[in-house]
């Protein structure tokens, strides 16, 4: 404990010196996200990062939302406290296959979820965060062939809401592709008063069986909203925090004891003590990288 706290003062300290800010995902450690700036989901974490006067970004979370910081802030220092955070669905894009795909189709409009590399974002028409990615979908005309990528489950859930045929990547995420329409089931036996709010990562029987489907951030404003006091949480273990410490009235209940991704996991108060202190890991990409993906990630957030 007392290790924690000189840390944290180090840590305070090293901001101060860098100007640095210290962004968050929703599902890191709790002792990260209590030091952070900013938390929020990939969108927020977007936005805040195209729109900061820091010299120095530390991005805590996976690998991608580091390298849409970096797009989105080229000039600023953004840094990976643990460069080994990546995120197994972003790993699901052979970039062969895409470039193919592409030239062999000229006229599908590809929409990538940002949980890609930056290298994909370059090929790509536009981006999409699970905050946004309905109203990505409904902006592109209904006579447009749409390629929807990597994430399979997110793609057919949107395509069941709006009626609108895509073609889908095999891409998903492990842990949220894992849930099932049983742990719904046995979770609402244990609390019959709770609503049951899932990732639209999760698969589509999965989604229907669930009261709704929201990215993080959305899931944080909902329960803090809601009248409702109970909640089964179907996504990764990290979100709890935030939840508790907004509604400590509330009661929240991790449909499985524990759905973990263990890249959102690596980063601790040493690493991002390091990254400070040492300015590691820097996020390097290539101009031209940079530049490509920006149009894509840029045309999501005007949306
Ligand atoms: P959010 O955009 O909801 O934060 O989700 C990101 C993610 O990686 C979910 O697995
Ligand atoms: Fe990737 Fe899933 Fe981890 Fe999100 S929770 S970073 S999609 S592996």
């Amino acid at each position: 404990m007392n290790d924690n706290k000189n840390i944290i003062a180090e840590i305070a300290e090293l901001k101060k010196q860098r100007n640095a800010i210290i962004l968050a995902h929703n599902y890191v450690n709790a002792e990260i996200q209590a030091i952070a700036d900013f938390c929020g989901d990939s969108l927020e974490l977007s936005i805040k990062a195209a729109d900061t006067n820091a010299d120095v970004l530390v991005v805590c979370g996976v690998k991608f939302m580091a390298e849409t910081a970096k797009i989105l802030s080229p000039d600023t220092t953004v840094l990976m406290p643990r460069p080994d955070a990546g995120c197994p669905m972003a790993d699901m894009v052979d970039v062969e296959k895409l470039r193919k795909f592409r030239a062999e189709n000229p006229d599908t409009v590809i929409i990538a979820y940002v949980n890609t590399t930056a290298e994909v974002k370059s090929l790509v028409d536009i981006c999409c965060t699970s905050g946004n990615a309905e109203k990505v979908v409904a902006s592109i005309p209904e006579d447009k062939e749409i390629l929807f990528m990597p994430d399979r489950n997110l793609g057919g859930n949107i395509m069941r809401k709006l009626g609108r045929k895509m073609l889908l990547w095999e891409g998903c995420c492990p842990y949220h592709d894992g849930v099932t329409v049983e742990m719904i089931s046995r979770a609402r036996e244990a609390a019959p008063d709770a609503q049951v709010l899932v990732h639209p990562e999760c698969r589509n029987e999965v989604v229907m069986a669930a009261d709704l489907a929201l990215s993080t951030g959305a899931m944080l404003k909902y329960v803090t909203e809601s009248n409702n006091k109970e909640f089964i949480v179907g996504t990764e273990s990290g979100i709890l925090f935030r939840m508790q410490r907004a509604n400590p009235n509330k009661k929240f209940y991790l449909l499985q004891p524990e759905i973990l991704c263990p890249d959102m996991k690596r980063i601790t108060l040493d690493d991002v003590a390091q990254a400070l202190r040492e300015l590691k890991y820097p996020v390097e990409l290539p101009a031209q990288m940079i530049s490509g993906a920006a149009g894509a990630i840029e045309k999501m957030i005007a949306l």
